[in-house]
C-alpha cells in the first residue's frame, strides 16, 4: 500500500458511475441516478444509475448472447486462463485507486480494505484462473461395453447480487469461478457500494474479457436484483447479504425458471473462549479484532462471546480495553483499526439494537453511541454488551456492526447450547489448549467454518459457506467450480 497514493486520491473526484452492459458504459434507461453518499463525511460523492428493470433485462439479454454463441465458454480453458491472468495483473496494478475509491464510497478501514478488496479480489481472479485448465472430466467405472463419460459444462448466465461491505472481495469468490468455468455474467452491487465492481467489469474488458460476459447493473435491490431474480435467462444465481432478501431471492426462483439460488446470509457467531485457552491475552486482542474490524460488518464476525464462568470478569475486562482503545475514524488513515459505519440507517439500525439491550437493563461494558458526529460520516464505538440472554433479539438477529455480547457458561455442554442456540450457522470459534476438547467442539458446533485458538483469517483454499439460515452452498476453494458447472453423463455402449 502507498500511503503517498492514497493521499493523493483521497480528494480525487470521481466521475459518474455508468453500468457496464455488452462492453460499454450506459446510464439508466430512464436516465435516473443514485446519489452516492461517503459514509466517511456524509458528502455527495458521485452518482451511480438507478437502474431500471430493462437496464436488468439488457445485461441478461447481453449474458445469454454471449454465453449462447461460445465468445467465452467456446475457448480453450487455457484461453480463459490467459485473459483472466491478465485482468488480475490489471487489478494489482490499480490496487490504490481501487482501495480508496472503495472506501471512499463504504467506509472500511484502508489497512483492511487494500487486502480484503483488490488484493484479494486479485488473487481469488487468479486462483480460479489457475485451476481452470486442471480439472478434468471423469471415466466411470462401468461394465465392459459402455462408457460412462462425465463431463463438466458451464451453467450458462449467472446473476451475482453482492453486498457493501466487501464488494470486490465478495464479487470476486462469485465472479472469479463463475468465469473461469465458462459462465457469463451479470453483476449487481450494492445501493452503498456500486464504484469498485463498476470499475473491475472496465478493467476486465482492458484485459480483453469479451463484451457481455460480465456486466454490472447497478441501482436498487427491489428493482434490479429482482428483475435478476425473476428472470427467466438467469440459470444461477449467487447472493451474499440478508435472510430477508434470501427468502425473496427463493421464492423469485419458484416462480420464474427454478434457477439454482446459493445464498450467503451472514451469521451470529459464536466466539467460546475456554478458562484453558492458551494465552487470554492474545484470545482477548484476536477477538476484539474479529468483532469490532470493519466496525463489524464482516459477515462472520464473531458477535457472541461466550466465556467459561471462572475467567469471565478478567477476560471481559481484557477485551473491554481492547476495545476501548481502537482507534476509530477516518477510513483512509493508515493508523485506524474501525472505519466508517456504512450508511446513516445501518448506523441507526445497529443504534437500535443497543438501545434496546439497554432498556431491558443489559449492561453496557463500553461504546454503545454515536462518535465523531460533526466529521459528518457515521462512526460507532466499539460497543461490548453484557449480562444478555439467548432470547434478546440483540443475541438472536445478526446486528452487523461493532456490537458484541458477552455470556457465561460453565460447562462444555452449555458452551455448545448456547453457540448452537440461533438460527444461524455461519463461523465459531474455539480457545482451548485441549485437542481433545477443540476436535469435540468442531464437531458439535453447527457452522460452517470453525476456527481454533483464532479468529478469521482463512485463505482461498477453504470453503466458506453457512448451515441453517446462514444459507447454502460455499463460495472459496475448488468447490466453489461446483456451483457454475453442471455435471453431464455421456452413456455409450461400444
Ligand atoms: P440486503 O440483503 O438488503 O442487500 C444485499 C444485496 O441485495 C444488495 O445488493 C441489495 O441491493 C440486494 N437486494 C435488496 N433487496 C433485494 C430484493 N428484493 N431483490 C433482490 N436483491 C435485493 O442487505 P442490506 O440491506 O445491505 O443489509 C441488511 C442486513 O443484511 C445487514 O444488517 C446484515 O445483517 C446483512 N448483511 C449480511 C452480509 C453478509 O456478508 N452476509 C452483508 C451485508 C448485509
Amino acid at each position: 500500500m502507498d500511503t503517498a497514493a492514497i493521499a493523493a486520491l483521497r480528494n480525487r473526484p470521481v466521475p459518474a458511475g455508468a453500468h457496464v452492459i455488452d462492453g460499454a458504459r450506459r446510464g439508466a434507461s430512464d436516465g435516473a441516478v443514485l446519489d452516492v453518499v461517503s459514509p466517511i463525511d456524509g458528502r455527495v460523492l458521485t452518482t451511480i444509475p438507478k437502474g431500471t428493470a430493462e437496464d436488468a433485462g439488457a445485461a441478461v439479454a447481453a449474458a445469454r448472447r454471449a454465453f449462447d454463441d461460445g465468445r467465452w465458454s467456446g475457448l480453450a480453458p487455457a484461453a480463459r486462463k490467459a485473459v483472466l491472468l491478465r485482468w488480475a495483473d490489471l487489478i494489482r496494478a490499480h490496487a490504490d485507486e481501487l482501495a480508496v475509491l472503495g472506501v471512499r464510497d463504504n467506509g472500511t478501514e484502508i489497512t483492511m480494505a487494500y487486502k480484503a478488496e483488490p488484493l484479494s479480489a486479485e488473487a481469488t481472479i487468479r486462483y480460479y484462473a489457475e485451476a481452470i485448465d486442471k480439472l478434468s472430466g471423469e471415466v466411470a467405472p462401468t461394465a465392459p461395453g459402455t462408457l460412462g463419460l462425465v463431463h463438466r459444462e458451464p451453467a450458462g448466465v449467472v446473476a451475482a447480487i453482492v453486498p457493501w461491505n466487501f464488494p470486490l472481495m465478495i464479487g470476486a469468490w462469485k465472479i472469479g469461478p463463475a468465469l473461469a468455468a465458462g459462465c457469463t455474467m451479470v453483476v449487481k452491487p450494492a445501493e452503498t457500494a456500486s464504484l469498485t465492481l463498476l470499475r473491475l467489469a472496465e478493467l476486465a474488458l482492458e484485459a480483453g474479457l469479451p463484451a457481455g460476459v460480465l456486466n454490472v447493473v447497478t441501482g436498487e435491490g427491489p428493482v434490479v436484483g429482482a428483475a435478476l431474480a425473476a428472470s427467466m435467462q438467469v440459470d444461477v444465481l449467487a447472493f451474499t447479504g440478508s435472510g430477508a432478501t434470501g427468502r425473496k431471492l427463493l421464492e423469485a426462483a419458484a416462480r420464474s425458471n427454478l434457477k439454482r439460488v446459493y445464498l450467503e446470509l451472514g451469521g451470529k457467531s459464536p466466539n467460546i473462549v475456554f478458562a484453558d485457552a492458551p494465552d487470554l491475552d492474545e484470545a482477548a486482542r484476536v477477538s476484539a479484532a474479529g468483532i469490532f474490524r470493519n466496525s463489524g460488518q464482516v459477515c462472520i464476525a464473531g458477535s457472541r462471546l461466550l466465556v467459561e464462568r471462572g475467567i469471565h470478569d478478567a477476560f471481559v475486562a481484557k477485551l473491554a480495553t481492547a476495545a476501548a482503545a481502537m482507534q476509530v475514524g477516518d477510513p483512509l488513515d493508515p493508523a485506524t483499526q474501525a472505519g466508517a459505519v456504512n450508511s446513516e440507517p445501518q448506523l441507526a439500525r445497529v443504534l437500535a439494537f443497543v438501545d434496546e439491550a439497554r432498556a431491558a437493563g443489559r449492561r453496557i461494558v463500553t461504546g454503545g453511541q454515536r462518535i465523531l458526529a460533526e466529521t459528518g460520516g457515521t462512526y460507532m464505538a466499539p460497543t461490548i454488551v453484557a449480562g444478555v440472554a439467548q432470547d434478546d433479539r440483540i443475541v438472536r438477529e445478526e446486528v452487523f456492526g461493532p456490537v458484541l455480547t458477552v455470556q457465561a457458561f460453565d460447562t462444555e455442554d452449555e458452551a455448545v447450547a448456547l453457540a448452537n442456540g440461533t438460527d444461524y450457522g455461519l463461523a465459531a470459534a474455539v480457545w482451548t489448549a485441549s485437542l481433545s476438547r477443540a476436535h469435540r467442539m468442531v464437531g458439535r458446533i453447527r457452522a460452517g467454518v470453525v476456527h481454533v485458538n483464532t479468529y478469521g483469517g482463512s485463505d482461498l483454499t477453504v470453503p466458506l459457506g453457512g448451515v441453517g439460515q446462514s444459507g447454502n452452498g460455499s463460495d472459496k476453494s475448488l468447490h466453489a467450480f461446483d456451483k457454475y458447472l453442471n455435471l453431464k453423463t455421456a452413456w455409450i455402449k461400444l
